[in-house]
């Protein structure tokens, strides 16, 4: 706390890990002896970098660049880039320490990394997005490698802005690796990769709901969000039969009575992937929806709540609501967007709760199957991909039970996440010694 007491988000982080692992280490004294959670929370290398590019008016900007390489003990770094106004160190140092666990639930060979930069691609044009993201690449290919670090998309970057990085790294180096994960597949990306964290999430909440013999059939589904993991977490809870009545992005949410369906939910991915719109539009377009500015769709009574767009977008207050109004299950699909009070709430309802490091690992599980695909330089189907990834999130689901059951049957999911995630990395660095 003392050495980063001016990084909130990363303290958060850590000290959800440290009340659920502090225990567990104490039973183990080899980890406590070993020093091992000190080690963990510090970065193996923190990179931050200046980024200039030229603006459409031929001006200069600086933007700052990061990669925070977390802990290789099982595999290569690997984690997303964010390119948002708000991205700091701490922020990213939050995201990588999550990501290490995650990595090691996935049960793939992937240490833990993220990074990104201040940058905000929205209102620029595709070329400044591209002389941006060639400009980040200059300095960022001499810190990455399909061996050393693999980075992906998050926030802010997708496809285009993948398609830009790639580019621009096999120019400087001179080779087509798998350096960069979120390819597009005539390149080498994968099948099902841009669903993967939002089909895995209800894959995830699939799995906790049968715990309880329940099923997404007929169920009520709020969402936040309308990016990656939004639209395909809608896509997936419409494929088993759900209802999902809201979308949101940063300046508020849709509410729809009839609920979002296939044909609206293309409209979204439109607007969203392609016009680069708001979701207030959509309201405008569908006469059975709603806009709420500024809000969350939190209030809205629902089954199943998802929150797939920011950290700590749902606080003790939100979690009462959704507490009071019957919500049974909440699986992640961002990254921490529940705050520790709200999970508090959530734990005292005894209600079904996911932390994001297990519920939105199938991302991060299918950049590793792109990963080994590229390695093989083979491609496999759509259906051996979404295979693989039902079987990953339900063996994450698995290890989760396994750690994180209490006495009275009610599975605690971010402690049994916590455990497991911590053993594979914490016994790799005791057999790798004090480095
Ligand atoms: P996108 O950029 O595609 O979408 C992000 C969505 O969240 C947008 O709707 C955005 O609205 C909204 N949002 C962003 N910031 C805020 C905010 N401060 N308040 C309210 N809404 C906000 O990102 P992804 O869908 O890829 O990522 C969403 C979350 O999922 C992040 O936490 C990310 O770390 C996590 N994640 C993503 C993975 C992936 O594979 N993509 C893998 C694992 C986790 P607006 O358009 O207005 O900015």
């Amino acid at each position: 706390r003392t050495r980063n007491g001016h990084e909130p988000e990363f303290i958060q982080a850590v000290q959800e890990v440290a009340e659920t692992v502090i225990p567990y280490i104490v039973k183990n004294e080899i980890y406590n002896e070993k020093n091992i959670l000190l080690r963990m929370v510090e970065p193996e290398r923190l990179i931050s970098f200046r980024v200039a590019w030229y603006d459409d008016q031929g001006k200069i900007h600086v933007n700052r660049g990061y990669r925070i390489q977390m802990n290789s003990a099982i595999g290569p770094y690997k984690g997303g880039l964010r390119f948002h106004p708000t991205v700091n160190a701490s922020i990213l140092k939050f995201l990588a320490f999550e990501q290490v666990f995650k990595n090691s639930l996935t049960t793939l060979p992937m240490g833990g990394g993220k990074g990104g930069s201040d940058f905000d691609p929205k209102g620029k044009s595709d070329d400044e997005v591209m002389r941006f993201c060639h400009a980040f690449m200059l300095e960022l290919n001499r810190h990455i490698g399909p061996n050393t670090d693999v980075p992906a998309g998050d926030i802010g970057v997708g496809s285009r802005e993948i398609g830009f990085l790639f580019g621009m790294y096999k120019k400087i180096r001179n080779e087509f690796t798998g350096v960069l994960t979120g390819k597009g597949r005539s390149w080498g990306g994968s099948l099902i990769r841009p669903e993967a964290t939002g089909y895995g999430t209800v894959y995830f909440a699939q799995s906790m709901m049968q715990t309880k013999g329940m099923d997404f059939e007929g169920k009520n589904v709020t969402i936040s969000g309308s990016g990656n993991v939004a639209q395909f977490a809608a896509e997936k809870a419409l494929h088993l039969g759900a209802k999902v009545l809201t979308l949101s992005d940063s300046q508020g949410y849709i509410y729809d009575k009839d609920g979002v369906d296939e044909e609206k939910l293309a409209y979204v991915m439109d607007l969203k992937n392609n016009k680069r719109g708001r979701i207030s539009e959509y309201a405008d377009k569908y006469s059975s929806a709603t806009f709420h500015k500024g809000g969350t769709p939190w209030d809205v009574k629902c089954d199943i709540a998802l929150p797939c767009a920011t950290q700590n977008e749902l606080d003790g207050e939100h979690a009462k609501v959704l507490v009071k109004n019957g919500c049974i299950c909440v699986a992640e699909g961002a990254n921490m967007p529940s705050t520790p009070e709200a999970i508090h709430e959530f734990h005292e309802a005894k209600v079904l709760f996911a932390p994001g490091k297990a519920s939105n690992a199938g991302g991060v599980a299918t950049s590793g199957l792109e990963m080994s695909q590229n390695s093989l330089r083979i491609s496999w189907t759509r259906e051996e991909v979404d295979e693989r990834l039902r079987k990953i999130m339900s063996d994450i689901h698995e290890s989760c039970v396994a750690y994180g059951m209490e006495k009275d049957g009610y599975c605690n999911y971010v402690k049994g996440a916590n455990i497991a995630g911590f053993v594979k990395v914490a016994d790799a660095m005791l057999a790798q010694g004090v480095i």
